[in-house]
């Protein structure tokens, strides 16, 4: 595979992104089974048998805490696991176009609550930063519009080695970076398009303000606790260490119940459930923000709607990974549970979907943008790419059924806030939200 390098910048020119694996995140696979000589003996498992033998067995959450974001060792913190050279690829390094349409969608929310003199774009987890990127494009684009908006941008990033990437992707080289790794800001500068832009480790930190929430491939990151069923009820899933083979992880059972069982549904029917605390605590602060301050979040994953099992898993080289082997050189992720995070948004913001990632896109247009971009383009490889783009992202066998769109939004957007006084439709004003009915500019 090669990677190809971006040309061009104009307004209507094709970009050109990662070759296209033939694996993405959505892939499932169980572990356990690997022979002890794939094991090597990482850094990482080296701190979590040290961790184990003093403290005990570690929660699948712990686990996936430790694995991903330790501030030493952490998989996140130091490299850059996306495209080619990494061991996952994402929509926005397949193809332009969803960033683009994701910039669309922005702005046709914005357009619909009443066009704010000012807002934050805020993206949780940004990767390389390519995806906010397209949006920036966008916004560029549509100058015309914006044009007496006051628009900021907002990271929140944990890996040093990818804030270091976004900065490269995003800002301009002539003014240079603050930097002031103890302050809550870590960093700041000003976009290639002359916005400014910050970064943070925590929402938490984000200044309150009018606010367009972004999280695409985020909350999967996020540590669940995995819980079997059994006789004498639910047992959560520990890490322990292998007693037949040292330096091996094994899954075991809690011999009783823990804390964290408190988040099963009290009618679960399913036998193992994956829970993702974590994740609540996010949707609850962007529910406080929207309903307080206004804007609206899209978070864009794989997932389910509280209907799955077993869904940890590993990804190494574009290759599915077993979870417990080499920790520290795979991603681990876990479907997201959208049934949760409508109930923790519930009583303070409305939510839309999840609808299907092939469904969205169709709505927001991409079949036009994808024909503007194939006939401005006379590069066969190209327009190559970009067939093989839109299919990756549209394909129901690959990432069209697999990912999920789905929108926090303040209660008065559904309800026909003061704004849309004048849609004298018969329609619920849920028909009015681009992406989960067709784009329809107002
Ligand atoms: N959104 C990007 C990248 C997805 S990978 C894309 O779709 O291409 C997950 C991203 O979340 C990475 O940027 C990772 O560093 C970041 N991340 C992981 N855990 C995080 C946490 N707890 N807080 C903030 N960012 C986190």
């Amino acid at each position: 595979m090669t990677v190809l390098v971006r040309s061009g910048v104009g307004p209507l020119c094709a970009l050109a992104r990662a070759a296209i694996p033939s694996i993405w995140r959505g892939n499932y696979f169980s572990s356990g089974n690997e022979p002890a000589e794939n094991n090597p003996v990482t850094p990482m498992l080296r701190h979590l048998i040290y961790k184990i033998k003093s403290t005990g067995p570690i929660t699948v959450a712990e686990y996936m805490k430790e694995v991903l974001t330790n501030p030493a060792k952490g998989y996140y913190v130091y490299r850059d696991m996306l495209g080619e050279q990494g061991d996952f690829i994402t929509s926005p390094e397949i193809s332009q176009i969803f960033g683009e349409l994701l910039g669309i969608w922005f702005i046709s929310e914005w357009m619909a609550t009443g066009k704010s003199t000012a807002f934050q774009l805020v993206e949780l987890g940004p990767g390389r930063g390519t995806l906010v990127g397209d949006i920036l494009r966008v916004f560029t684009q549509l100058g015309s519009v914006l044009k007496n908006c006051d628009i900021s941008v907002h990271l929140v990033e944990v890996s040093q080695k990818l804030s270091e990437i976004q900065a490269l992707t995003l800002t301009e080289e002539k003014v240079p970076l603050e930097r002031n790794v103890g302050s809550p800001v870590y960093m700041k500068g000003v976009t290639k398009s002359g916005i400014p832009i910050s970064w943070y480790r925590r929402l938490h930190d984000v200044p309150k303000g009018y606010s367009f929430y972004l999280a695409h491939e985020f909350f999967d990151v996020l540590p669940v606790h995995k819980f079997q069923k059994t006789p004498q009820g639910w047992r959560e899933v520990f890490i322990d260490i292998d007693p037949q083979i040292s330096d091996k992880l094994r899954f075991v059972l809690a011999p009783s119940a823990t804390p964290a069982e408190a988040f099963i549904q009290h009618d679960e029917t399913r036998d193992h459930v994956e829970v993702c605390p974590d994740a609540g605590v996010i949707i609850e602060e962007l529910s406080q923000r929207i309903a307080l301050t206004g804007g609206a979040a899209l978070v864009a994953d794989y997932g389910h709607d509280g209907t799955k099992t077993d869904t940890f898993r590993g990804f190494c080289g574009h290759k599915l990974h077993d979870v417990l082997i080499a920790p520290g050189t795979a991603d681990l992720t876990a479907d997201v549970d959208f049934s949760y995070l409508r109930r923790m948004a519930q009583g303070k913001v409305a939510s839309l979907g999840p609808i299907k990632q092939h469904t969205f896109l169709k709505n927001m247009g991409i079949d036009v943008r994808l024909k503007v971009l194939l006939d401005k383009s006379n590069e066969p490889s190209v327009r190559q790419q970009l067939l093989q783009g839109y299919d990756m992202l549209m394909n129901p066998k690959k990432m069209g059924e697999r990912f999920n769109f789905f929108a926090l939004l303040p209660h008065e957007r559904l309800q026909g806030g003061r704004h849309q006084r004048n849609a004298r439709q018969s329609k619920p004003f849920a028909s009015l939200v681009a992406g989960f009915s067709e784009l329809a500019w107002q």
